[in-house]
């Protein structure tokens, strides 16, 4: 039986090594600022524009036209993540 599970992980390993190699280089074609990487959404999120550029089989698509818009409250939650330091509690 096709283990679903599976498809997934292999899927978001590929996004992540996507990751290593590419993003680092990819900046938004609007602000060319930083993009934030969604593995669970397979998405390239400028969260300055509020902008989630969709990852087709991997390969980023960097237009404006085929982002995704995301609303105020998305787009506030994921500021909130890339902005909040990993070890800041004591
Ligand atoms: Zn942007």
């Amino acid at each position: 039986m096709h283990c679903w599970c599976g498809w997934l992980v292999h899927h978001v390993k590929r996004v992540i090594n996507m990751d290593k190699q590419l993003l680092s280089m990819l900046v938004c074609p609007l602000c060319k600022g930083k993009l934030k990487l969604d593995n669970e959404a397979g998405e390239l999120l400028c969260t300055f524009d509020g902008l989630a550029y969709p990852l087709q089989d991997g390969v980023p698509v960097m237009l404006e036209s085929e982002a995704r818009r995301m609303s105020e409250e998305e787009k506030l939650a994921k500021a909130e993540q890339s902005a909040k330091p990993a070890a800041s509690r004591d």
